[in-house]
């Protein structure tokens, strides 16, 4: 009787060249240029601008490495060089990346030729930088992007967009070239009725407001933005003005085919559309980290002497220490699946973008947790470095969705109900 299926190939779990050239190549530059700088801009709390031109002028801050690793086929490109990064360090790794967050938002709404035109205008070149923020949160609207109220109103006469309003927690706010904003063009869609804009560089009516002392990623800038009757061309609304009005259209005729039309579901929502490109690269960041931490406290473990023996001689730390690198191995194929399904335009059925960041998250908040632990004392000193990753892992549980909201998600996804 023949067995009913062919001998099937063995799915490979190894890099090809090209990726392991990556991973070295950034690994490189985080062990010569990031470790290093790492705790002075922690304690200087401020922007690395001489770290990114390091970055610059290797290509890793620039345009062309952004389309090349969006481009890539796998999808693995963007986690592995997020994880090395981070390995480095992770708020100056968000001081390099942040400007990505900006470019994948115009790469996910924009037209082929805003994407020309703005996404080169983000990154500049070496020895004239620039930077980009994407700003969709604001005071009262976090994890609700529906409540946002930031409005953006067409001024026919002169064909410009006026925004008003005040924009919050922006990496890289009030001190990028561009901004990319979400605003409601249409107050009664809610999270229907919102669209993105790019503001340029010197955009009157664009300023900065509180800028934030935070707790971890202290290398990178977060700040309010405040829109005071910021006028900007027609051209800077992402996606033209077509496509909005028959989106829009779209959304005034499901609202009125169901009352319940403007709830939960976000699909078109602009922000979200770059949340779901942008959620496995935030949870390889959240490996990165982890892994420093695991690391760091590996080597420490086998080092620290008590009680006439290294300290890994204990199992309660050696199974840390396997429970560690576990988790973190774990995190890396969710990231990887996720990033992998993305660049095939698979369906995630499952929120796997969101899985992928919910345990990454978790996972270094865990793992740097345990690390400072097994170093004792020291792991509480700011003489260590685990103690600045600890603080640096808290944001992933936060930022780019909580973790509760991740779990809404999965929880929606997975089983098609109105969880709330
Ligand atoms: C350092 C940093 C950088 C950031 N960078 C950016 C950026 O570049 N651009 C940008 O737009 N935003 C950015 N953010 C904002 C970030 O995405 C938000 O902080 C995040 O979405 C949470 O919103 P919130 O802070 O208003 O918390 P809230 O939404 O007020 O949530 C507070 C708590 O309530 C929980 N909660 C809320 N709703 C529910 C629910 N329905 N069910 C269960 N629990 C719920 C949350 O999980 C959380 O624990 C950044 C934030 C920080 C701290």
């Amino acid at each position: 009787m023949p067995l009913p299926f062919a001998i099937m190939t063995t799915p490979s779990f190894d890099l090809g060249q090209d990726h392991l050239d990556l991973q070295q190549w950034v690994r490189q530059f985080a062990v010569d240029v990031v470790r290093p700088a790492a705790a002075e801009w922690d304690e200087k709390e401020e922007f690395p601008w001489p770290v990114l031109e390091e970055a610059a002028k290797i290509g890793l801050y620039s345009v062309d490495f952004f389309a090349t690793q969006s481009f890539d086929e796998t999808g693995l490109g963007i986690p592995i060089t997020m994880e090395e990064l981070f390995w480095g360090d992770a708020g100056i790794g968000l001081a390099i990346v942040g400007t990505t967050l900006a470019a994948a938002s115009v790469a996910a709404t924009g037209t082929e030729s805003q994407v020309g035109e703005w996404v080169p205008q983000m990154f500049g070149s070496p020895g004239d930088l620039k930077i980009a923020a994407f700003c969709s949160s604001e005071p009262d609207a976090g994890s609700d992007v529906g409540a946002m109220r930031t409005r953006a109103t067409y001024d026919e006469a002169s064909d410009e967009w006026v925004l008003n309003g005040t924009k919050t927690w922006a990496t890289n706010g009030g001190i990028a070239d561009i901004h990319v904003i979400t605003a409601v063009v249409d107050p009664e869609l809610k999270a229907r009725g919102q669209a993105s804009f790019v503001i340029p560089s010197g955009t009157r009516g664009l300023s900065q407001g509180q800028k934030f002392a935070k707790h971890g990623i202290r290398a990178s800038h977060t700040a309010e933005v405040v829109l005071d009757d910021c006028r900007i061309p027609g051209s800077c609304l992402l996606g033209g003005k077509e496509k909005l009005d028959e989106r829009l259209a779209k959304a005034r005729a499901l609202r009125d085919a169901s009352s319940s039309g403007t709830g939960g579901g976000t699909r078109s929502q602009p922000s979200m559309a770059t949340f779901e490109r942008t959620r496995p690269a935030v949870g390889a960041q959240a490996v990165g980290i982890a892994r420093a931490a695991y690391d760091y406290a590996l080597e420490y473990a086998k080092d620290r002497v008590q009680f006439g023996r290294p300290i890994i001689e204990n199992q309660a730390i050696a199974f840390t220490l396997a429970d560690m690198k576990t988790s973190i191995d774990a995190a890396r194929l969710l990231v990887w699946r996720a990033a992998w399904m993305a660049s095939q335009g698979k369906k995630f059925e499952a929120a796997e973008g969101s899985m992928s960041k919910l345990f990454a998250g978790e996972t270094a908040i865990k793992v740097t947790g345990d690390a400072m632990q097994i170093l004792g004392g020291n792991g509480f000193t700011r003489e260590y470095p685990v103690e600045r990753m600890a603080r640096d892992a808290r944001i992933y549980t936060i930022f780019e969705g909580t973790s509760e909201i991740q779990r809404l998600v999965i929880a929606r996804t997975i089983s098609g109900m109105q969880i709330r």
